[in-house]
């Protein structure tokens, strides 16, 4: 663990995001994505705040065993929790949970809807399909419901969902959001024509409910947005602001002349500098890749320099910017400006979704309100 480093959590910020999500798609219930530890912000006290203070009623998760330990932190969550992928129904022991909790398993594939059609004991599960409409990971086909269609016609579906592949790419430059949403609504018709009632329906991840696609369905579900990075990059549409700020300290200063080698690798020192080092590494989440990124810590532009380490890191200060870093100085290495987060994914060939979800357990996540 650590004291002084810590990724603190405004939990203000994250109700201000979904107030905005919600205004983009007004008619729609949210159903909040708060799998892989709510995208690194803490899974059990951001679904408590969504449930507790947001109103919010349906949680999405990948995997049994993420709602297993929600409901085991916050056992009165008054929640309908979806399991998106991993929902182990083919295990009796853990199957039983849905029998237990208000936990509903995304049924993507064959194998899983004959299990839930066929076994009394899934007697009473909701039918929640996830149709594969072109993005070609999981999902249904329309010939899964049609070699089904009495079943599903006495049973009903409770929602009827499908996932976009590019939705991050602005519908001008891509039509394939359009054609799967086409195809989408091509299967809820023909499931309404041949007598399927089928309740609720969900098309919008982040990229699409920013543009503002898909939001006329009964559910939007919401993920990297809600925690502040926009989906769709060129240009930007969303607004939101960062939820987390990663606040660190300066472990130590020096200086080199140039050509002085610096650490594992011993890289030189392309020229005279001043250095800080900051006490994060990859133990942390602070990955190998954002080797010779620029940052701005305190308004003090410089870059990653040399390798990144377990413990710890080397920023090496651009040459106009020498020395005004102190031992102890608090630094950010992200804040509430979305901006800072989504150019360190950026320089290091990744997304934000990573960055974020990087971010290990030895640092403590720290929840504000305000
Ligand atoms: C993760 C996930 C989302 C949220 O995606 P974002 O791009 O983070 O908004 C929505 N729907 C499904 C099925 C998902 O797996």
């Amino acid at each position: 663990m650590r004291y002084h480093t810590f990724l603190e959590v405004n939990l203000g910020h994250l109700a201000g995001n979904l107030a905005l999500i919600q205004r983009l798609a007004p008619h729609a219930r949210l159903l909040p994505m708060v799998k892989a530890d709510a995208y690194g912000n803490g899974m059990v006290p951001v679904a408590q705040f969504l449930v507790r203070d947001c109103g919010v009623r349906d949680l999405g998760c990948a995997t049994l065993c993420e709602a297993l330990k929600l409901m085991e932190d916050c056992p009165d969550l008054d929640a309908r929790v979806f399991i998106f992928s991993d929902s182990e129904l083919e295990d009796d022991k853990l199957s039983d949970a849905y029998l237990n909790f208000n936990f509903v398993p995304v049924l993507h594939n064959r194998r899983d809807l004959e299990l839930v059609l066929t076994q009394t004991k899934f007697r009473n599960l909701p039918l929640i399909l996830k149709l594969n409409t072109g993005m070609n990971r999981l999902g249904l086909s329309e010939a899964d419901l049609i070699a089904r269609l009495p079943r599903l016609k006495n049973r009903g579906v409770k929602h009827l969902m499908t996932h976009f592949a590019r939705a991050s790419i602005p519908l001008e430059s891509d039509d394939l959001c359009r054609r799967q949403y086409a195809e989408f609504i091509r299967i809820r018709n023909f499931l309404a024509n041949t007598g399927v009632a089928v309740e609720e329906t969900s098309v919008s991840n982040s990229g699409a409910i920013e543009q503002n696609f898909g939001v006329e369905e009964t559910f939007v579900r919401p993920g990297l947005m809600l925690y502040g990075p926009p989906s769709v990059l060129e240009p930007v549409f969303w607004t939101g602001k960062q939820v987390s700020r990663w606040v660190t300290r300066v472990l130590s200063t020096f200086e080199v002349k140039q050509g002085t080698p610096v650490g594992y690798g011993m890289n030189s020192a392309d020229r005279d500098s001043s250095f800080a080092i900051l006490p994060v590494g990859y133990g942390d989440g602070f990955l190998t890749f954002y080797s010779g990124v620029p940052l701005v810590l305190n308004g003090l532009r410089g870059r990653v320099f040399g390798r990144v380490n377990m413990d710890m890191t080397y920023f090496q200060f651009d040459s106009d910017q020498r020395g005004q870093l102190k031992v102890n100085d608090v630094v950010e290495i992200w804040n509430h400006d979305s901006r800072g987060i989504t150019d360190l994914a950026l320089q290091a060939n990744t997304h934000a979704y990573q960055v974020m979800c990087a971010v290990t357990n030895r640092i403590p996540r720290v929840y504000k309100v305000s």
